[in-house]
């Protein structure tokens, strides 16, 4: 019979791949917790939670249950005219987890179509109230998705060549260190002509696509403050960074600027179903909501507020809120500070780096052969039975907060091994 990678290549096309330089592709035949299974036994420790999505380990019973009850009940019906408990229950249970100034959800299908979303709700508010605001500001090297709202905003998009000239248009700032907030902030309120841009997109605390580069909370802060007294709506993409990973439910937690629109996927849905959520302030809501049809936000996706995602979504948040799921959260803290103490001295370690449960470090190598050294250390970490991806020469751990000690000392332990043998 032949195995899973030889049939793949027939028909199917993934993403972000050069199928010419990547013919390959690694069947994945079960998943439980932390663990990976592949089609010749071999086992691998999720090191990301699978992209950030299934952080209360994979196959969770407790989900499953859920998701299987729901099924059973009601498993689609058109949002548009119609309504049902699990959407109801998971907007109560969102808004109460949410930043206080949350009042509205707008439901989609992943991250791109949440910041896509985000987006015209910022370039609508402005247009309802009869304001010409066409640009956006996002920062450099931030990652929003890949659909052409999410593109335009990416500053990372470096293989959007085609698409360019289709391009929103978009003012880019840094993000803030030390060093540069001073001129930043004088930027911002002097040269920048912030009148006239609609929102402002930004990961907060941490931009993943970026290699894990993070910035400070207070930092952040003082441009929301900015950009907001100029009437920019702020777009919080939490799509990665949000339900835990910075230690509390959201990013934006860590800051007393709340954002207007907050964009929510990944483990959202606990990475089991695929969905998204783009929520808002109630003064958002308000300016489309009118006697004018035209004012209305005319953005629908055929699945939306899907009961079996939804239901999923419900389960995720009854364990992240449980008193267990806090207490892994803590201790994957602890773990990665002590780690970071025994390591970060190490000659071949350039920087390290921790936001809660997202621990990064740069390597100190040459990086002329930047293609070579990243797929190295994937086979190492592969072969070591860990799923880790690294970004360049950034190595970086998002495991499912309920990775048991000893699953996380082999994480730690493949690390090691990198810094001795590269
Ligand atoms: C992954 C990601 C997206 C895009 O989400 P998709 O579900 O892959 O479309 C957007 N923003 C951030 C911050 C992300 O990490």
């Amino acid at each position: 019979m032949k195995s899973l990678s030889e049939r793949d290549q027939k028909h199917l096309w993934h993403p972000l791949t050069q199928h010419k330089l990547h013919p390959k592709m690694l069947g994945i035949v079960k998943a439980k917790g932390a663990v990976l299974v592949d089609e010749h036994g071999k086992e691998y420790i999720d090191g990301i939670s699978s992209w950030y999505t299934s952080v209360y380990g994979h196959c969770n019973d407790a989900i499953i249950a859920k998701v299987y009850a729901q099924m059973q009940q009601l498993d689609q019906v058109v949002f548009s005219g119609f309504t049902h408990e699990p959407a109801i229950a998971l907007s109560e249970a969102l808004i109460s987890l949410l930043p206080q100034n949350q009042e509205k959800l707008f439901f989609s299908d992943n991250g791109s179509t949440a910041t896509e979303i985000g987006i015209k709700m910022a370039l609508q508010y402005h247009h309802n109230l009869g304001k010409k605001r066409s640009v956006l500001l996002a920062f450099e090297d931030g990652f929003h998705g890949d659909t052409f709202g999410a593109m335009s905003v990416s500053g990372l998009s470096v293989y959007n060549g085609p698409f360019e000239d289709y391009f929103i248009d978009v003012k880019r700032i840094p993000v803030p260190t030390e060093d540069n907030l001073g001129s930043l902030l004088h930027e911002l309120e002097n040269t920048m002509d912030l009148d006239a841009v609609a929102g402002f997109i930004y990961e907060p605390l941490v931009q993943g696509a970026a290699a894990m580069k993070m910035h400070k909370a207070e930092h952040l802060e003082k441009i929301l403050k900015v950009v907001k007294s100029h009437g920019v709506l702020t777009i919080a993409d939490e799509v990665m960074t949000g339900f835990g990973k910075t230690g509390r439910y959201f990013a934006s937690d860590h800051m007393t600027e709340k954002p207007d629109i907050i964009c929510m996927s990944k483990a959202l849905t606990a990475g089991m179903l695929p969905m998204a959520v783009t929520s808002c302030t109630q003064k958002v809501y308000d300016a489309f909501y009118s006697d004018d049809i035209a004012k209305g936000l005319f953005h629908g996706h055929t699945y939306t507020a899907n009961p079996l995602a939804c239901a999923a979504a419900l389960a995720g948040i009854e364990l992240l809120t449980s008193e267990e799921i806090q207490k892994n959260i803590g201790r994957i803290i602890q773990w990665h500070q002590k780690f970071d103490a025994e390591i970060k001295d190490h000659p071949k370690v350039a920087a390290t780096r921790q936001t809660g449960i997202i621990y990064a470090l740069d390597l100190d190598v040459v990086m002329e052969r930047y293609g070579n050294v990243r797929d190295k250390l994937f086979q190492h970490f592969m072969g070591s039975g860990v799923f880790l991806r690294p970004l360049g020469n950034t190595i970086y751990i998002s495991a499912p907060y309920i990775i048991t000690k000893d699953e996380m000392q082999r994480i730690y332990d493949s690390i090691r091994e990198v810094l001795e043998k590269f």
